[in-house]
């Protein structure tokens, strides 16, 4: 990993001259070659392989298998994303035993947004610079009116990805770097991408005997759902900073879009998430759709999660939005979600 320069360029120095600070991110030509081979294999690539495979509906029948290798994976990688990377690694929002740790480690990892360790670090920062200066992927600094607002759409949906400053993962994430098994797991990031391409292939091909099934359970198992997942997590850091809801107080300008809460597994509660992000539930309530906060409780009953994060009721008042309609009174006051 790439350190600060201080050490060696304070030889001589005299002692009581404080130490350069640690570099909070990074950028040189190095790490955005890096960034541009990640954008257009894990990100470019999947855009191409769901365009062949919308091509070939015309030609080939999708088998049921590869349907259902589609609905698997999206699950599996999605759980692993949100309830692993998100929740768990970056904002510790419950404790896991190690197996669990290593499990939704990989699951995340094979979702191809990047390793575990680089991915906490750029979300730690966007929590830290939300909508503001320094956020890796805001659609809110890119001008203003119409023009502004569709360039900052694209911007923070798919297009920061190809070049930007990379988070010192030493300054966000050194929790993560004394962890052996999650350093081993990050280190070995394409490994497991390519291995939630393999899986898919060799299922759909056993159970079709064929090589066309092979096929279709390498594109829609693998790079369909690839594509699918990629967009719907996107989406959280483009729409969700722009349009919904907002009923908690929070510095950005987050927002809650309750109807996509089951297709993101919950992490369209993102104003809620902004505004409690030691919260292992986002949505909050028993009655907002939450699939990732219902796994960490079925981990919990299973003994395999436990110090499971959820705001109290004082501290959420504390942060509701409270708006007075017109006529009604002190009594009858409440933020719209
Ligand atoms: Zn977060
Ligand atoms: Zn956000």
């Amino acid at each position: 990993m790439v350190h600060s320069a201080a050490s060696s360029e304070n030889i001589g120095v005299p002692s009581s001259t404080p130490p350069e600070p640690r570099k909070k991110t990074i950028s040189n030509p190095y790490i955005h070659r890096l960034q541009r081979r990640h954008f257009l294999l894990f990100d470019v690539l999947p855009i191409i392989g769901t365009a062949v495979a919308v091509g070939l509906l015309w030609v080939i029948p999708v088998p049921t298998s590869a349907w259902v290798s589609l609905g698997v994976m999206w699950l599996l990688t999605g759980l692993g994303i949100t309830v692993g990377y998100h929740r768990l690694f970056t904002h510790r929002t419950f404790k896991a035993a190690p197996g669990a740790v290593v499990a939704l480690a990989i699951a995340g990892s094979m979702a191809g947004q990047g390793p575990v360790i680089s991915w906490v670090a750029l979300h730690r920062r966007h929590h830290e610079c939300s909508d503001r200066d320094g956020d890796p992927h805001s659609p809110n600094l890119s001008g203003d009116g119409f023009r502004g607002a569709l360039r900052g759409l694209v911007h923070s949906h798919f297009l920061w990805m190809r070049r930007h400053e990379y988070p010192n993962v030493m300054h966000y994430a050194p929790d993560l770097l004394k962890n052996r098994a999650l350093l081993r797991i990050s280190r070995h990031y394409h490994l497991w991408v390519v291995l939630g391409l393999v899986i898919p292939a060799a299922i759909v091909g056993v159970m079709e005997w064929s090589l066309t099934g092979v096929l279709m359970g390498f594109l829609w198992g693998g790079l369909v759902r690839i594509f699918v997942l990629e967009h719907i997590v996107w989406a959280i850091n483009s729409f969700l900073h722009m349009y919904g809801t907002r009923p908690y107080e929070s510095r950005e300008n987050s927002r809650n879009g309750g109807v996509f809460a089951l297709v993101t597994l919950g992490e369209a509660w993102h104003n809620n998430h902004h505004a409690f992000p030691d919260s292992a539930s986002f949505g909050l309530n028993w009655y907002r759709v939450d699939p990732g906060y219902w796994l960490i409780v079925v981990l919990s009953a299973c003994g395999l999660a436990t110090d499971v994060g959820v705001p109290s009721p004082q501290r959420r008042a504390a942060k509701r939005i409270r708006t007075t309609p017109a006529g009604a009174d002190a009594g009858d006051v409440r933020g719209g979600d």
